[in-house]
């Protein structure tokens, strides 16, 4: 079967920059690709890198889609490379959502059990926490390791004193800890019961996080370390058995990635890389089905963007009528947008 392809990039500003550990992230940028059978059946795709984790760079995935033909088949898309794992999802994506379109209607979305939201850095977030949880959010991630640690201990102490006891606070370093900040934080994590505590640790230092893990009752997630299937095989195969912070947009081919989560019992955190609700319905059709746990899904992020570019598409203008709105993604829609809208 041949698929004809058509992709376009879109860009969509943060409505506050994102303070990383890699900067201020002001813009996200990706490709929307759109696959079409001989029967007119089309599938929607999202190509959403995030170079600074190990994905190919948004060039490179450009580069890839400009050298493609315009009609291209599966064994095309099954044949991308692992190194443009933001690529393999994208097509992936599209080519399930054109194949097997009854399959997203028997989608349980009841397994979807919860959303974090994303609160801001530093001390914002000791406002910001009442607004999401009147949106409906019961967990919430916050960014630590951006400013000193005297600073954010203190900024920590009155988030974890002022959240309500059902509430749930996770805390993502993103690796940008020392080992003896690392123990630092987690004994203060160790006095609210932080849901968990997300790579302290830079990627290199994968036998001292395993060590950590075994030593406070925080529990501890690997993300950076984890940035692809390879590498979360890895960290699997040397004994990790933390939570997985899966981002699966990122991640490489779903059906690698369905494999390696149905062979072996990890405790899974699927998360956006704050894509458009094309990669977030794909992301969350994958957490649906490979979810074992109850713990919350890193897509509660829609207000860091606004209501209209959430719900808008990002190419109306070029796919028209943009049809990804099957009865599935209606339902998806509904959910989120009540998170982002009450
Ligand atoms: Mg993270």
């Amino acid at each position: 079967m041949k698929y004809s392809f058509e992709f376009h990039p879109y860009s969509r500003k943060f409505k506050q920059p994102l303070v990383t550990s890699h900067g201020l992230w002001k813009t996200r940028e990706g490709i929307i690709l759109r696959l079409k059978d001989e029967t007119g059946s089309v599938g929607f795709g999202e190509i959403a890198p995030l170079e600074w984790f190990g994905s190919e760079s948004l060039q490179q995935a450009l580069e890839f889609c400009n050298q493609l033909p315009s009609e291209i088949t599966s064994d095309d898309v099954f044949a991308i490379p692992k190194q443009l794992p933001a690529c393999q999802f994208g097509f992936e994506s599209a080519l399930s959502e054109v194949k097997f379109i009854e399959k997203y209607n028997k989608f349980n979305l009841e397994k979807i059990i919860s959303f974090s939201g994303l609160l801001p850095s530093g001390k914002t977030a000791l406002d910001t926490w009442k607004r999401l949880w009147n949106q409906g959010y019961r967990t919430f991630k916050w960014k630590i390791g951006i400013t000193n640690i005297v600073e954010e201990l203190k900024v920590f102490h009155s988030l974890a004193y002022s959240l309500p006891q059902e509430a749930k606070l996770r805390l993502d370093a993103n690796a940008g800890l020392t080992l003896p900040e690392a123990v630092e934080w987690l004994k203060a994590c160790d006095r609210y019961a932080i849901e968990f505590l997300e790579q302290p640790l830079p990627v290199t230092e994968l036998e001292s996080m395993l060590k950590l893990s075994k030593s406070y009752s925080t529990r501890l997630a690997l993300d950076e370390s984890i940035a692809n299937i390879d590498q979360l095989k890895a960290c699997y195969k040397k004994g990790w058995q933390g939570i997985f912070v899966i981002k699966p947009a990122i991640a490489g081919s779903p059906k690698l990635l369905r494999e390696f989560c149905k062979n072996q019992k990890i405790d899974a955190v699927f998360s956006s890389v704050f894509e458009t609700r094309i990669g977030t319905s794909a992301g969350l059709k994958l957490a649906t089905e490979l979810n074992k746990n109850n713990l919350a899904a890193g897509f509660g992020v829609t207000h860091w963007f606004s209501k209209e570019d959430f719900l808008s598409s990002p190419d109306t203008h070029t796919f028209r009528p943009y049809e990804p709105c099957k009865p599935i993604f209606q339902e998806l829609w509904t959910k989120l947008s009540k998170l982002s809208n009450t």
